[in-house]
């Protein structure tokens, strides 16, 4: 039987990308009457977090995007988070170590260095290759003596060329000299990416491998993982890349790519799974308006266009109107905005943002509107009360907007650090620095606190009143 997995890496928001990724796999078993998986990719210690997983399998599941084995619901084939399977991936470098598969590499990060810059200089590609990273076997044996840190990497060939098979692209050759001998296990003993992805896929049963284009550089390795453990290797489909309307790759820069923005704002989530069926596929009646149970029945993969898919929020917005219009009688547009915002996990965190400040009830939605709304309509005379200089003002928005980017704690202690640290460069104090901030991100000088509402808006919702408010 067919089965299809997302693995995404619990490191930021949830990613639409990996919401349209998710939703062509769903509907590519389904349409074979397969399974789905999730598989958590938290090899990365340092930038994974719990939070993050959650929030990628809540963000999944209000698309309605349900899978049949994963962390959370379990499966035969688990653990399905990647942290909890260290022993399977250390058994299996072993055993490619044991066949002269993979070899343990002594060298320094210096020395890595050093040997790019020589190749570098002699204008050779820059992969390095065993036959690069080797040492003299004394070295070696002291190393080894010495216990140095070592990391375990893969062997590849010097020349020739591999070719592997994509779904949609047809054969794809890429010359051996460009790919490096991967470390498969880092020195502190987790495996990388290639190692555990090419591990698990094969131990789940995955059959067909769909991910995103960025992905393609990696198929010459996992093939030859394949080829070394003697096991059969998945079909491979690469999609494309979700792009700006500008057509560069879909990046927080210039469009808001968190699932939460999306929620935040008031799409409904089915509008949204239907939006991203769009992205690069079509009905065979080319509608654009369809249901995930019409996609799936639907579903044909050949269909896919290659040109790349413009994720375009005007579109998104009219196609989530006609939603709101011609779907929701008011019994259920009263329930969609229960569960939008006007439910008490979230009322419940602006309720201490508004008691210090109001006298009747009707004070609550002046102050706090703007935890119901999407952007906030600033005019030139917003900011009037600022004793700043225009530029400085558009200066000091923008290089707020870009450092809140790598913001991937989102709360208000870490909020509060950033903005101290930016005061600081601007030479100016937190109340004057935050004063235009406010206004940015409340849309009017009475308000409720500022960092508090940031943490409560989320990144990519306070990122876009940023930048509109630069506009
Ligand atoms: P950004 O450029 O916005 O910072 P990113 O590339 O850093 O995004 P990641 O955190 O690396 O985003 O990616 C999260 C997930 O989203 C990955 O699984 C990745 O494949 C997917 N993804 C990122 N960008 C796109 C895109 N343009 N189209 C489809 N999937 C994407
Ligand atoms: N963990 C990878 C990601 O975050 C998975 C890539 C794959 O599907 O192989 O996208």
């Amino acid at each position: 039987t067919v089965r299809t997995r997302i693995a995404p890496s619990p490191t930021g928001d949830p990613h639409v990308g990996t919401a349209y990724i998710a939703l062509f796999n769903l509907c590519f078993a389904r349409q074979h009457g397969g399974q789905f998986i999730l598989r958590i990719e938290d090899t990365d210690r340092v930038r994974s977090t719990a939070e993050s997983e959650q929030m990628i399998l809540d963000s999944l599941r209000w698309l309605g995007l349900e899978w049949d084995e994963g962390p959370d619901v379990g499966g035969p084939h688990g653990p399905y988070r990647q942290s909890e399977r260290g022993a399977i991936y250390a058994q299996y470098a072993q055993q490619l170590l044991d066949a002269g598969h993979a070899f343990k590499c002594y060298r320094t990060s210096e020395e890595l260095d050093e040997l790019r810059e020589a190749r570098k200089a002699a204008g050779l590609h820059l992969a390095l290759k065993p036959a690069d990273l080797a040492l003299a076997d004394e070295e070696v044996a002291r190393r080894e003596r010495e216990q140095w840190p070592y990391v375990v990497r893969m062997k590849v060939p010097g020349e020739g060329s591999c070719v592997v098979s994509d779904m949609l692209r047809g054969e794809i050759e890429v010359d051996w000299a460009q790919v490096d001998a991967q470390i498969l296990l880092k020195s502190d003993g987790m495996p990388t990416y290639h190692l555990a992805n090419v591990v698990d896929d094969h131990l789940m049963g995955i059959t067909h491998v769909m991910r995103g284009e960025e992905w393609i550089n990696s198929a010459p390795k996992h093939k030859l993982l394949y080829e070394y453990f003697d096991w059969p290797m998945p079909t491979l489909c690469h999609m494309p890349l979700l792009r700006n309307p500008d057509k560069s790759k879909l990046s927080k820069r210039k469009n808001p790519t968190s699932i939460n923005y999306y929620r935040r704002m008031g799409f409904l989530p089915q509008a949204v799974t239907n939006y991203l069926g769009r992205m690069g596929w079509s009905m065979p009646d080319d509608r654009e308006k369809f249901t995930l149970d019409e996609m799936m029945a639907n579903f044909d993969i050949q269909r896919v266009s290659l040109g790349g898919p413009v994720f375009d929020l005007e579109k998104l917005t009219w196609l989530n109107g006609v939603y709101i219009r011609e779907d929701l009688d008011d019994a259920s547009l009263l329930q969609a905005l229960r569960e939008w915002a006007f439910n008490e996990d979230y009322v419940s965190q602006i309720l201490p943002q508004v008691r210090p400040r109001i006298s009747t009830l009707s004070d609550v939605m002046p102050l706090a509107g703007h935890f119901f709304s999407g952007v906030p309509p600033l005019e030139a005379s917003s900011f009037d009360g600022i004793k700043l200089e225009h530029e400085t003002l558009l200066k000091l928005l923008q290089f707020l907007t870009w450092r809140l980017e790598g913001v991937s704690r989102w709360e208000k202690d870490a909020l509060l650090e950033e903005v101290k640290a930016l005061a600081e460069a601007f030479d100016m104090k937190m109340k004057a620095f935050l004063a235009p901030v406010f206004i940015a991100v409340t849309g009017s000088a009475t308000s409720t606190s500022v960092l508090d509402a940031m943490a409560i808006l989320g990144s990519d919702m306070t990122r876009a009143r940023l930048r509109h408010a630069i506009e």
